[in-house]
């Protein structure tokens, strides 16, 4: 089933914004179903990223979600959506600054989204690291990022964008959606992914600390652990690597984790603390 993809307001999508809209309902509700149910005693508030349309705002009302919020950075679509569905909650607003902490008074949120291509990877850093209180998510992203989220050590697409998501999140990957679906249409596919946000106990304490170490290592992603940290590598750390089972031969695509959660830590917390003892 598909929603008459030759309307004109497809035609007019912005590119700067990453606007693909989704034209086929079958494609639209599956995603819908991916994230519900939305319905029950308990039924959680919702917050789509993106609407656009309302390809997805429209089958989560229908799905019976009560309470549905949604953040979208085009004026004109926020607009028209709200004429349009007024029980939707609009906000105007970015993604990629939107205050995510602030979503801590909806326990049990959910949230969805299409996202802009563009700036998808940089907005899943900010909400997965930053919101709090969502307890699941269901977002669609190009093929080839998803495939870099949910990868594992010691894969070519594990990198910085995997290992912080999965510090703070358990992704998984769904599903694959072709381009037809679209106006227009990308060139690529995409993926819709679920993901579920790790306890706060588990969180990293300091995610400055893991920002800075997965920015310096995958940096370099072809050398070794000893050359890349060679300013901090003395015999304290090379013990402490010897503890933890890392080899300083090690690249940084075979780290766990934890191993970069601990590593950051280790390395940057320690500097600060070095900082602080001059100052
Ligand atoms: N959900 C709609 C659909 O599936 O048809 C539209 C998806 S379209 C891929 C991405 C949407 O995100 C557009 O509506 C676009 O205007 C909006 N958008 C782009 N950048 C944004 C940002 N930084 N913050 C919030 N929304 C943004």
């Amino acid at each position: 089933m598909t929603d008459s993809p030759s309307r004109p307001e497809y035609a007019r999508a912005k590119r700067s914004l990453g606007q693909n809209f989704l034209v086929d309902t079958n494609m639209a509700r599956r995603i819908v179903a991916s994230a519900g149910p939305f319905d029950g005693a308990d039924a959680p508030a919702v917050l789509e990223i993106g609407p656009g349309h309302g390809a997805l705002t429209g089958l989560l009302l229908e799905a019976g979600a009560e309470r549905v919020m949604v953040l979208e950075k085009d004026r004109e679509l926020a607009r028209a959506l709200k004429a349009r569905l007024p029980r939707v909650g609009v906000i105007m607003g970015d993604g990629l600054t939107f205050g995510w902490e602030g979503l801590s008074g909806l326990p049990g949120l959910r949230l969805i989204g299409n996202l802009p291509y563009n700036v998808a990877s940089p907005m899943l850093w900010e909400i997965v690291s930053r919101a709090r209180g969502w307890s699941r998510a269901v977002f669609m992203v190009q093929y080839e990022v998803g495939r870099r989220i949910v990868a594992r050590p010691g894969c070519g697409e594990y990198g910085a964008l995997s290992v912080w998501l999965q510090a703070f999140s358990t992704p998984r990957l769904l599903f694959k959606v072709p381009p037809h679906v679209f106006r227009p249409q990308p060139k690529i596919d995409s993926a819709v992914l679920e993901f579920v946000p790790r306890p706060p106990e588990e969180w990293p304490a300091s995610p400055k600390s893991l920002a800075n170490i997965l920015s310096l290592c995958f940096q370099k992603r072809r050398k070794q652990l000893k050359s890349i940290l060679k300013k901090y590598f003395d015999d304290a750390l090379a013990s402490d690597f010897e503890a933890r089972g890392i080899s300083p031969q090690a690249r940084p695509e075979e780290l766990a984790t934890h191993q970069f959660v601990w590593l950051g830590e280790r390395i940057f917390s320690h500097f600060l603390l070095d900082l602080v003892e001059k100052i």
